[in-house]
């Protein structure tokens, strides 16, 4: 007689710990940080960054979702390269 063997995966809510890492630039500073959950009250300080292969350098993403539906508006203003997540 076949038992019921009960799937432990219960839990589908995702943990801060388990979000991926994310690069965001400070607005104002340039600072360069990565963060699984922004800090409370500094959401408007930090914006997505994404880094450009060409510049070698960290390029802060418009407010909004929009650039990540958008390849157009994930390459970088000088040299037009194609932004990538990680160096
Ligand atoms: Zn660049």
């Amino acid at each position: 007689m076949l038992a019921s063997i009960t799937c432990g995966c219960s839990s589908s809510t995702v943990h801060d710990d388990e979000r991926p890492l994310t690069t965001f630039v400070r607005q104002g500073t340039g600072e360069a940080k990565e963060f699984r959950v922004l800090p409370v009250g500094e959401e408007q300080e930090w914006l997505p960054a994404l880094w450009c292969p060409s510049c070698q350098k960290w390029q802060p993403m418009p407010p909004g979702d929009e650039w990540q539906r958008n390849p157009a508006l994930r390459v970088c203003t000088k040299t037009k390269t194609a932004l990538v997540q990680k160096p």
